[in-house]
């Protein structure tokens, strides 16, 4: 049975990152060829709830703030429990 991978969307070509682009990385496109895995794309930035596009956001102590000074922590919570 093939082994599930979770991947990050973004790194698959999925425009799912917060400026709406993607970040596609050529090793991890590569294992959509392997037949002894199968890839699970999640974002989880999307799943706790945030649009696409989204302003930045980036860690500050034990929250995370966006560049509007909005707290975000609670969506990225959300987002890390679904993924
Ligand atoms: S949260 Fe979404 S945009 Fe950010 S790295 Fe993960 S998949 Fe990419």
């Amino acid at each position: 049975m093939p082994e599930k991978i979770l991947v990050s969307a973004c790194l698959l070509g999925i425009g799912c990152r917060y400026d709406g682009k993607e970040k596609e990385n050529p090793r991890v496109k590569k294992l959509l060829e392997n037949p002894d895995v199968v890839l699970i794309p999640v974002c989880p930035e999307q799943l706790g709830g945030l649009s696409t596009p989204r302003t930045a956001s980036e860690r500050s102590g034990d929250r995370v703030i966006n560049q509007a000074g909005e707290d975000v922590t609670v969506q990225y919570q959300k987002g890390a429990e679904q993924a």
